[in-house]
């Protein structure tokens, strides 16, 4: 297969190879990289994007959650067009961010006040420093399988401008018992416990209700901020799985489409806590950042949550997901061999294990080398998913796309059989 991938994209090979002059492995997103050399998309439309080499792909990854509006969505295209009217870099207060600040306040039950960042990963540091600051305390508990973004831990004793914590303690997925034992053993140090309401790169692994609601407890237990990583899951239903699973954390982040699918970040939550960002205070921790309202994002943020991803929108496109995952797990199934699609509304991933995983350990059990054989079977088959067996379904995908990918899934899945059982 990684001939037959290699034989049909030689332009995209020829540009691997330039780019990796200048760039360690040609590559500046590590999560894009894969064997035997990653394609180069030169456009997209809608669903579909072209490759250097002329091929064509439905775009099943949807920008890991970002891309829900496809490529070329006409709102976000004339939202941005709008801001570059305006004029860019306008060095003030603009008027596009107090109105996007609304809608996410209006749209998510944890957020009173929100803040927005560049990226996902920042929203996540400023998350985790605001919950330091307000503890006076270090120590971080996680989950296995959890991605918060490229963090980084400062060095101890380096001049907290924000306070990075730098302790990080480690739970398993969907192991209460376990939360608990080192939650309670880090008790008086502990700031913040962080969490996706879903594992989203880390596998599409649901938590369960009794996990989030026993971690709630355990944060009003210990003192410690919980925080909810929805910087992916705030698709899944209008007001994010804080709403459909009704555990309401301190402190919320987001990323990816809320921006319309433009360079973004957010972190929001109690009151109290984000009080500490206001300038007007003489002590206020300082949030600076040149792109934080850059006009592009906070115009294509509105359209992205005012006019186009609306609740009623949302509950549609999660269905649809569902739909689609029911469907592919059903000819899983009748093909009889061990594949299993978890996630939730329109994120979801595969797994090759005979049972659907509960955490990042039984995730990890899965066959990766066949995964990777499904990721380029489908490619030829012009279907892009993630390398790692995620899809992200953006609103893009018709029907007519999303009956032919399961077609092309159920052909890959008869066609290894062999292999897979
Ligand atoms: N949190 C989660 C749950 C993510 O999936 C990601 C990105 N994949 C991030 C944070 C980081 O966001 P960004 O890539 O925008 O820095």
């Amino acid at each position: 297969a990684r001939e037959t991938y290699a034989r049909r994209r030689p332009k995209s090979r020829a540009r691997h190879e330039e780019a990796a002059e200048v760039m360690p492995g040609g590559n500046t997103r590590t999560v894009l990289f894969h064997g035997p050399f990653p394609f180069t998309v030169m456009q997209g439309e809608g669903c579909r994007v072209t490759d250097a080499d002329g091929l064509a792909y439905v775009n099943m990854a949807g920008e890991y959650t970002a891309g829900l509006f496809g490529a070329s969505h006409p709102a976000i295209r004339a939202a941005v067009i709008r801001a570059l009217d305006g004029g860019l870099n306008l060095t003030a207060h603009n008027a596009f961010e107090a109105r996007f600040a609304r809608l996410v306040c209006d749209r998510f039950p944890s957020i009173d006040q929100v803040r927005f960042t560049n990226s996902g990963t920042e929203a996540n540091l400023l998350a985790l420093a605001c919950a330091t600051i307000a503890t006076g305390r270090r120590t971080i508990l996680g989950f296995e399988g959890g991605y918060h973004g490229s963090l980084f831990g400062f060095p101890r004793g380096a001049p907290p401008a924000v306070n990075v914590p730098h302790r990080a303690v480690v739970a398993p997925y969907n192991d209460l018992d376990a939360a608990r034992a080192v939650a309670r053993e880090n008790a008086s140090d502990l700031a913040a416990i962080i969490l996706e309401p879903m594992l989203g790169g880390g596998g599409c692994i649901p938590a369960e209700q009794s996990f989030l609601e026993g971690l709630r407890a355990l944060a009003d237990e210990t003192g410690a901020v919980l925080i909810f990583d929805e910087v992916m899951t705030s698709r899944l239903a209008p007001g994010g799985l804080q709403e459909a699973t009704g555990v309401t954390p301190d402190l919320t982040t987001l990323g990816k489409y809320v921006g319309g699918g433009m360079s973004f970040g957010a972190f929001g939550g109690r009151a109290d806590l984000m009080a500490m960002f206001d300038p007007r205070r003489a002590d206020a921790v300082p949030h600076a950042g040149t792109f934080n309202n850059n006009t592009l994002t906070m115009s294509a943020g509105i359209a992205a949550l005012g006019e186009i991803y609306t609740p009623a929108e949302a509950v549609a496109h999660n269905a649809r997901g569902d739909a689609l995952r029911a469907a592919l797990n059903a000819i899983a199934a009748r093909c009889d061999v061990p594949v299993q699609v978890t996630g939730r509304g329109s994120m979801m991933a595969f797994h090759v294990t005979p049972q659907a995983p509960r955490n990042a350990a039984e995730a990890a059990a899965t066959n990766q080398p066949l995964k990777e054989l499904l990721f380029l079977d489908l490619l030829e088959r012009g279907f892009y998913v993630a390398r790692r067996g995620m899809v992200a379904l953006s609103l893009a995908v018709g029907e007519a796309e999303r009956a032919a990918f399961t077609e092309a899934v159920g052909e890959v899945l008869a066609l290894r059989a062999p292999l897979l059982r």
